[in-house]
C-alpha cells in the first residue's frame, strides 16, 4: 500500500526551482530580512484566502480573525483590513488589536483567567468580554462600577456536545472554557441584575477540523442551543458567535476542508436565526484557516551527516522556533509538515533524509525520512503551513539561540 502523501502546496510559485513569496525569491527574502532562520508571511495569500472564504460563506456572516494564530502587529493590521472583527485572548493581544484603529466593539476578548487589570483595560477600551465563568462576570461588574463604565459582555457557553473529529476539543464535558450550558439561564438573570450590557453568546467547540460534516453538526447544535438560551437573556441577543474550527491540511493524507456544504447549511440556518433572533449578527472566528497557509518557516543547512544508513540534514532552526513542525505541539504520533529545500524545490538529485535542528534533544526534528532534493550547507529548508501557531507557540528561549526573524511581504 502506498503511504499517504501531503496535498500539493500551490500557494507559492516556484521560479528557477526556487520558492517565491510576494514576487520575490526566498533567497532574496533571506537577505532582506537579515539572515536565517525566519518566518515569512504573505499578504496576498491572506487576501486571497479571505476572498475565497467570503465567496463560500453566506452573505452577512461576520468573519473575525483570532489573533493568537499570528499576533505579529503587521499581520494583525493587514487582517484587520480584511476581517469584520478581531478576537483576542489576553490584554497584550487586545493592545495589538486596538492599535490597528479598529472599533473596540468589534474586538472580543475570550479566555479563562482574565486578570482584574486585563478586565479593567478591556472594559475601559470598550471591547466585548466573552465571559468564561460566573466569577469573571462578578469581577467585571465590580470593575465596571469602579470605572463608572458599563461592561460589554457575551457569555461563553460550554455546550454538552463536542466538535467531532477535531484536533483540539474546547467544548463538551468538564472544561476550563465557558459556562456549562445548564448554568447559563441562572447566570443570565444575574447578568441582568448587574447591569452588564449583554451582547450575546459565544460557543467555541474546537480547532483544526477538516470534516465539513462535523463542523456543520456543531454549528447546527450551537445555533439550536443559542436559540434556547436566548429565552433567558436580559436583553435581545445581538451577537451569536458560533466559533470556528476550520482546519488546514498539515500532514500526509490530510484533505482540504470542503467549504461549500458548510456555506449552504449556514445560509439556511442564518435565515432561521434572522427570524428567531431578530437582528442577531452571526459570527465565526478563525485563526489558522485565514493565515496558516500564508506563511513559511525558513532555516539554513549547516551540516550534512550520514548515520548508519540515514542522512541527517542539520539546520540552524528547529523545535525551539517551530514547536508544531517538530511534532511536539498537541500531536500524539509525530508526522511531517510539508517540507522542501526552498532553493532546489524539485532538485536534480533527491534523497530520503531527516531534517533536524541544533538542539541537544532527539525531539528536535523538522522532517523525518522525507523525499527531498539533496541539500548542502547554505541551502534553505522551508516548512509550509507555518503562518499560524509558529513563532509565538514555540519555546524560543530553549538553548539560548537568537529568536527567528519575521517578515510580512
Ligand atoms: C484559538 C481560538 C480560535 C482560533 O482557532 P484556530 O484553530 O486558529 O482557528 C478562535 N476562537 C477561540 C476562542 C480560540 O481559543
Amino acid at each position: 500500500m502506498k503511504s499517504p502523501q501531503h496535498l500539493p502546496m500551490t500557494q507559492f510559485p516556484i521560479v528557477d526551482d526556487c520558492l517565491q513569496v510576494g514576487g520575490r525569491a526566498i533567497t532574496e527574502i533571506a537577505l532582506a530580512v537579515g539572515g536565517t532562520p525566519f518566518y515569512v508571511y504573505d499578504r496576498q495569500s491572506m487576501t486571497r484566502r479571505m476572498a475565497e472564504l467570503r465567496a463560500a460563506m453566506p452573505e452577512g456572516l461576520t468573519i473575525k480573525f483570532a489573533i493568537k494564530a499570528n499576533p505579529m502587529p503587521a499581520v494583525v493590521q493587514h487582517m484587520a483590513s480584511l476581517a469584520d472583527g478581531l478576537d483576542v485572548a489576553s490584554a497584550g493581544e487586545l493592545r495589538v488589536a486596538l492599535d490597528t484603529g479598529i472599533d473596540p466593539i468589534k474586538v472580543s476578548f475570550a479566555g479563562p483567567g482574565k486578570m482584574d487589570w486585563e478586565l479593567k483595560q478591556a472594559i475601559a477600551s470598550g471591547a466585548v468580554l466573552n465571559l468564561e465563568s460566573e466569577g469573571e462576570m462578578e469581577r467585571a461588574a465590580v470593575i465596571g462600577e469602579a470605572l463608572g463604565m458599563q461592561p460589554r459582555a457575551a457569555v461563553r457557553v460550554n455546550p454538552a456536545f463536542e466538535l467531532k473529529s477535531s484536533g483540539v476539543k474546547m467544548g463538551g464535558g468538564p472544561k476550563a472554557f465557558g459556562v456549562d450550558s445548564e448554568r447559563v439561564p441562572a447566570m443570565l438573570v444575574r447578568l441582568g441584575e448587574l447591569g452588564i450590557d449583554f451582547r450575546g453568546f459565544h460557543i467555541y467547540s474546537g480547532s483544526q477540523n477538516l470534516s465539513a460534516e462535523s463542523i456543520i453538526e456543531a454549528q447546527n447544535k450551537t445555533i439550536d442551543l443559542s436559540c434556547e438560551l436566548a429565552a433567558y437573556a436580559p436583553q435581545p441577543v445581538r451577537v451569536l458567535n458560533i466559533g470556528g474550527g476550520y482546519g488546514i491540511p498539515l500532514f500526509p493524507g490530510d484533505p482540504r476542508l470542503d467549504l461549500a456544504p458548510i456555506g449552504e447549511n449556514l445560509e439556511r440556518r442564518m435565515a432561521e436565526v434572522a427570524e428567531r433572533l431578530d437582528g442577531a449578527q452571526v459570527v465565526i472566528e478563525l485563526g489558522r484557516y485565514l493565515v496558516g497557509e500564508a506563511g513559511l518557516y525558513v532555516c539554513e543547512v549547516v551540516d550534512r551527516k550520514p548515520s548508519r544508513g540515514q542522512m541527517f540534514i542539520v539546520t540552524n532552526g528547529g523545535l525551539h522556533q517551530h514547536l508544531a513542525a517538530s511534532g511536539n505541539f498537541g500531536q500524539v504520533l509525530r508526522k511531517n509538515f510539508p517540507v522542501v529545500v526552498a532553493n532546489k524545490v524539485r532538485g536534480q538529485e533527491r534523497e530520503l533524509a531527516n531534517v533536524v535542528g541544533p538542539l541537544c534533544t532527539p525531539l528536535d526534528i523538522l522532517a523525518s525520512q522525507m523525499d527531498l532534493a539533496v541539500a548542502q550547507p547554505g541551502d534553505l529548508i522551508a516548512v509550509y503551513q507555518s503562518g499560524a501557531y509558529g513563532f509565538t507557540t514555540s519555546p524560543i528561549a530553549f538553548l539560548s539561540h537568537p529568536p527567528p526573524r519575521q517578515i510580512l511581504v
